[in-house]
């Protein structure tokens, strides 16, 4: 199962991963972050990330920290 980590304190709600993820599997979320916009979520209940990381390599702030990918 491969999952990621997005640091809400330094997501500025731009929401590149969002459009890039291949299995649109970023949202938004209901929390407001630094920019006084919603921050992204991840949310895989069936387990469909790829841990590709093109979600990590896109976010302009490094707001994704972790990538595992089994
Ligand atoms: S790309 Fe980074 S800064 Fe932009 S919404 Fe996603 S996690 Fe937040
Ligand atoms: S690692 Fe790939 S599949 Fe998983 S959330 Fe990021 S862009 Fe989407």
């Amino acid at each position: 199962m491969s999952y990621i980590k997005i640091d809400d304190k330094k997501c500025k709600s731009c929401y590149l991963c969002i459009d890039i993820c291949p299995k649109k599997l970023i949202k938004k979320s209901e929390v407001c972050g630094k920019t006084g916009e919603l921050v992204a979520k991840f949310e895989d209940k069936n387990n469909e990330c790829l841990g590709c990381a093109q979600c990590a390599l896109v976010c302009p702030d490094i707001a994704i920290t972790e990538v595992y990918k089994s």
